[in-house]
């Protein structure tokens, strides 16, 4: 089956992304251009196109890692009030300059306990970056620091975002038709 039927329109294509990415590239090169070790952690599965060409543009010292969380449960596009760490990071931050690197920012919720876990791990520094951002629909006490792009109150998927699972392999971000969550 054609994943492309089910796109009802198209909000960023490959290239509006490739400029996100660079712009956010250039101001975390700027800001880290002095540490000792930039710790990329990518926030599993969503993050992953993005972390990858993301971490091709950084120039300073860098590690990466994961982890994963869960908010959503199956075929639904609400996050759900309890978020679990499902896989912790491998390696220790301690006394490194950590960087999460999220999809999208929607409730804040995933965000807020991924904080919450990592804040007491002696961490130098530990700041936010995401592709995109839907502060209206802000929940929890949480801000980005790097943030590509604020995007409307719609589900979106495509470069990473899924449905149920599905879309990811979308090169660019889009709204499915309505029939689609049927
Ligand atoms: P939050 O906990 O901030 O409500 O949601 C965080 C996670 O929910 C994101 O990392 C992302 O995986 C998922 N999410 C939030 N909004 C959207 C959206 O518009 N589309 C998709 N596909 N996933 C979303
Ligand atoms: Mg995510
Ligand atoms: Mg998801």
């Amino acid at each position: 089956m054609s994943m492309e039927n089910d796109i009802e329109r198209v909000l960023y294509s490959e290239a509006d992304i490739q400029k996100l990415v660079n712009k956010l590239a250039d101001q975390i090169n700027h800001d880290y251009a002095d540490t000792d070790e930039l710790v990329v952690v990518s926030v599993l599965t969503g993050a992953m196109m993005f972390t990858t060409d993301l971490f091709k543009r950084i120039k300073v010292m860098a590690s990466l890692d994961s982890v994963d969380l869960s908010s959503y449960a199956g075929a639904t596009t609400e996050s759900t009030g309890t978020v679990e760490l499902i896989q912790d990071l491998t390696n220790s931050i301690e006394g490194k300059d950590v960087l999460v690197v999220e999809d999208i920012v929607d409730t804040g919720r995933t965000l807020a306990k991924l904080v919450d876990v990592l804040k007491d791990r002696g961490a130098k520094s530990l700041k936010i970056c995401t592709l995109f951002d839907k502060p209206d629909r802000r929940v929890a006490d949480v801000k980005a620091d790097y943030v590509g792009q604020i995007v409307p109150n719609e589900f979106i998927v495509g470069y990473g975002l899924d449905y149920n699972f599905l879309y990811r392999n979308l090169p660019y971000v889009g709204v499915l038709k309505p029939e689609v969550y049927r």
